[in-house]
């Protein structure tokens, strides 16, 4: 933009050519904005990533192409070529990165701000075919003693390389010669497979209706089997309905029937004390035991005591 700016031809109507230029005349650098540190030998341009990075601020991976708005300035030279740095800020995060240029090695170093990812080796060394270079390629050319050498150097890594070339066919012919017993092999596999895919769902939905539940459940792994035998629960026996109601009759007969009155134990033994006096001058508890009288107010007394004793808890052993 700032570029296109500076070949702007438009002249004001007070332009004066005394002056200079039209730049001079508006005060202002043919690059405009991205002239705005020139004072600091500093201009923005726009930087390309040469290569893949990752941010040392976000840890981010940075791809080769990225384009970031970079303050290019120089500092030094390699030989007559003049050594830039760039200084651009991470897109993802405050990071900035500084990256120069190595003239030396036609390439760029970084220096502070992110890691590069290392993508180069050596292409003999993952045994890939590589074009002869130039130099080769004229020697052979021209020196026959060479191209002899270079020959039989070819040969013998021809050689070498048969039965590595031969082990790679017979395997390809192993798995496709028979492509009939080849395709059945993997039907049966993906047939098996389908079953047991099959049988998972069908569990894990009988499980989900048994607990109902509606969540996606996830495959069953030998870590979490040995982690639930790990945990074993130590639950109390179970009790038997009988024995569960008898403690609850337990609880409710030891506890006040009123929930805001609290007896004291003196209150208690008064109680007591008032219910056996009213008995012994009655004296029905004793008459019906020894002479067996059966009346309808006898039969009630008696029964009116044991419930206003049992309200009490304690005081069965005392009657
Ligand atoms: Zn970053």
């Amino acid at each position: 933009m700032g570029e296109r700016k500076g070949v702007n031809k438009y002249y004001p109507p007070d332009y004066d050519p005394k002056v200079g230029g039209l730049n001079k005349f508006l005060g202002t650098h043919a690059l405009r904005e991205r002239a705005r540190k020139i004072d600091k030998g500093i201009i923005i341009i726009r930087f390309e990533m040469p290569y893949n990075i990752w941010c040392e601020g976000c840890k981010n991976h940075i791809g080769m192409g990225v384009r970031y708005n970079a303050e290019k300035t120089k500092v030094g030279m390699y030989y007559t070529t003049p050594i830039y740095e760039f200084k651009m800020k991470c897109h993802l995060c405050d990071n900035h990165f500084v990256i120069r240029a190595d003239p030396a090695n036609l390439d760029y170093v970084i220096q502070s701000g992110a890691r590069r990812q290392e993508n180069r080796w050596d292409p003999t060394q993952n045994e890939q075919i590589v074009p002869e270079t130039k130099e080769t390629q004229k020697r052979l050319f021209d020196d026959s003693m060479y191209k002899l050498e270079h020959g039989s150097e070819d040969k013998n890594l021809a050689d070498s390389s048969k039965p590595r070339l031969a082990q790679l066919f017979n395997r390809n012919e192993d798995l496709w010669a028979d492509s009939y017993t080849a395709n059945q092999k993997l039907r049966a596999e993906f047939r098996k497979r389908n079953n047991e895919l099959k049988d998972t769902v069908a569990r894990d939905n009988k499980l989900l209706k048994k607990s109902s539940l509606a969540i996606p459940l996830l495959a069953e792994r030998e870590e979490d089997k040995k982690m639930a035998s790990l945990l074993s629960m130590k639950l109390k026996p179970s009790k038997s309905i009988l024995e569960n109601t008898e403690s609850v009759r337990n609880k409710i007969i030891s506890q006040s029937s009123l929930p805001t009155c609290n007896f004291s134990r003196s209150k208690e033994e008064k109680a007591v004390r008032i219910l056996s006096k009213s008995k012994s001058d009655l004296g029905i508890v004793h008459k019906r035991n020894s002479t067996d009288i059966s009346s309808n107010a006898s039969e009630k007394k008696p029964k009116l005591s044991v419930s206003l004793v049992g309200d009490y808890g304690t005081s069965s052993e005392s009657d």
